[in-house]
């Protein structure tokens, strides 16, 4: 797995929930399947409008969700900014090509209420339930930052191999000390709660 697969299921997958913070600080979700992908961007239009724009204006920042028929979740974090004022036009034109159901809500010349946003800098979390054990990575793009996680196994542990057993998935290797394999982690928090001289930590 890597960024570029992932931003490609989340083409496949097509109406991903983006999610912006109001106002009054409240969360707000909606769908949107007016996207299109670059290696190094993506690109979506909304008009200018919803409140959706105004929050994406105030804050500058947006989470993108998506999940697969094969149960990956894809959570795409990152700074969004309007697209150059000279390539409104052609992102606009281009979503509309690749989506045209658009034509049918915006038709004509009503597209210009439009505006492109897009996201360079981002995070792009890959989840995937589907296996056993589950598969987790980090991936980024741009100037997108990877922060870590879930937990991690101090050396205060006394290798008991407690958590080794509680663990959903497997995801402890017994040793001195004792450690988790991140890719592996549900973040469930069982070991965490359980370690009977506290040896595990939050890694945020
Ligand atoms: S339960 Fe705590 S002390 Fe025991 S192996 Fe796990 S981390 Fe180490
Ligand atoms: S947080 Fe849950 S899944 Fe991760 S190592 Fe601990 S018990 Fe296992």
């Amino acid at each position: 797995m890597d960024a570029q697969t992932c931003l490609k299921k989340l083409g496949y997958v097509g109406v991903l929930a983006f999610a912006t913070v109001d106002r009054e600080g409240n969360p707000q979700v909606r769908n949107i399947s007016a996207i299109h992908y670059e290696e190094d961007a993506i690109y979506f239009f909304t008009a200018r409008g919803k409140d959706f724009c105004r929050e994406l204006l105030d804050t500058g920042k947006v989470q993108v969700l998506g999940y697969t028929m094969y149960k990956e979740m894809i959570r795409l974090t990152g700074k969004v900014e309007p697209a150059p004022e000279e390539e409104q036009d052609k992102w606009r034109d281009l979503i509309f090509e690749e989506q045209p159901y658009l034509a049918n809500v915006y038709p004509g010349n009503t597209r210009s209420i439009g505006i492109i946003f897009r996201i360079r800098d981002m995070t792009i979390e890959y989840f995937h339930l589907g296996v056993n054990p589950i598969f987790r990575e980090t991936y980024t793009v741009g100037n997108g930052r990877a922060v870590p996680k879930g937990y991690r196994i101090t050396d205060a542990c006394i290798s008991c191999g407690k958590c080794v057993g509680l663990c959903p998935q497997r995801a402890i290797e017994k040793g001195s000390p004792s450690i988790i394999r991140q890719e592996h982690c549900l973040h469930c928090g069982n070991c965490y709660e359980n370690c009977p001289v506290s040896a595990i930590e939050r890694r945020s």
